[in-house]
């Protein structure tokens, strides 16, 4: 097991962590694939961080990070979700606001082009926490959030998984342990702000083959999403077991309130508890003074983070160094 959990610190300045999902990545990917990944987190690294070095709160820099990776389709989240059972793509997200412990959470959704829009705007246009299903598009028609056709999330290589899965349900595999439902492909942000306010967001098409009507814990706040004033996580793994460990508050819980360090709690939740149940997967983890944690216990976890000097840093693989193992600049190195 690979169970890389690493920290770094900032002293001031914003810092911006994100993932594409955690799981088998092989190492024979196509290179246009690893490509097209390492742009893609890049680009959203940069997205992000544009919004927080122009003073922008940290919620505004996860929006902005994770809207670009869900129009990528090489993520299992808007456009390139997984398919159900049943052959549909169920979406759900959830955003929350560190400093005033607000959220938005939404699940089960079919036509909503960014599901992480509609989060925010359920957190800031309505009196509720979390829509689900037709309500919750109701809803984005109301506020003016996009909506579009069920065919647009569909990608040819997902269908494919979908139909490895039924082979294997057929064949009465327990898939959940094969490497079409290994690799589990969420995304997500976790962001600290100039005014030192945290957020975190994710979204996400859930796993291949669920059941129609299943939710994961990436919108259930504080299973895969989670921020308060001094931790911001965002969860990616297989969802029932970071449900039950209410996996995000509870690395936050131990920051916050029991003043462990960042990269410990992590570790222990994600390296120690999942596992331990039979579950598997990461998170990403910021707290307050721009310490960073990024563990898992998969060969891989899509990643990256980008601090005070703008340099956008990413790593794919299990073996990758991705650059927390060293301190991280200070806004005043700038
Ligand atoms: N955690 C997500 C879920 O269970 C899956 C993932 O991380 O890719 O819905």
């Amino acid at each position: 097991m690979t169970a890389l959990s690493m920290a770094g610190a900032v002293h001031a300045g914003p810092v911006l962590v994100i993932h594409g999902g955690a799981g088998v990545i092989k190492r024979d990917m196509s290179p246009a694939r690893e490509k097209a990944v390492r742009a893609a987190l890049t680009q959203a690294l940069q997205a992000g961080y544009a919004q927080l070095k122009s003073g922008k709160a940290a919620i505004d820099a996860v929006s902005a990070a994770i809207v670009l990776l869900e129009d990528d389709p090489n993520f299992n989240a808007g456009k390139g979700a997984v398919f159900t059972h049943d052959g549909k793509n169920e979406l759900d997200a959830a955003i929350m606001d560190g400093f005033t412990l607000r959220a938005g959470s939404v699940a089960g959704l079919h036509r909503v082009k960014n599901p992480i829009l509609l989060a925010r705007a359920v957190m800031e246009k309505s009196e509720h926490v979390m829509l689900v299903g037709e309500g919750a598009e109701a809803f984005a028609k109301e506020v003016g959030i996009a909506l579009v056709d069920p065919g647009y999330f569909r990608t040819e290589e997902r269908w494919q998984q979908l139909q490895k899965a039924l082979k294997e349900d057929r064949m009465r595999k327990p898939h959940a342990d094969e490497e079409t439902a290994k690799h589990f492909g969420t995304v997500g942000a976790v962001a600290l702000d100039v005014a030192g306010h945290l957020a975190a967001g994710t979204s996400t098409g859930g796993i291949t083959d669920k059941r129609y009507g299943r939710v994961g814990d990436s919108p259930i706040i504080g299973a895969g999403t989670y921020a308060d004033s001094g931790c911001a996580v965002s969860g990616t793994g297989w969802g029932e077991y970071y449900i039950r460990t209410v996996a995000a508050h509870e690395i936050c819980m131990r920051v916050t309130q029991m003043r462990v360090p960042l990269d410990r709690a992590a570790a222990e939740v994600i390296n120690q508890e999942i596992p331990s149940m039979g579950g598997n997967g990461g998170a990403i983890a910021l707290d307050a003074d721009g310490h960073i944690a990024m563990p898992f216990n998969t060969d891989g976890m899509y990643r990256g983070w980008i601090g005070a000097d703008g340099v956008p840093h990413v790593a794919l693989y299990g073996d990758e160094d991705d650059g927390t193992g060293e301190p991280l600049p200070s806004a005043s190195d700038e």
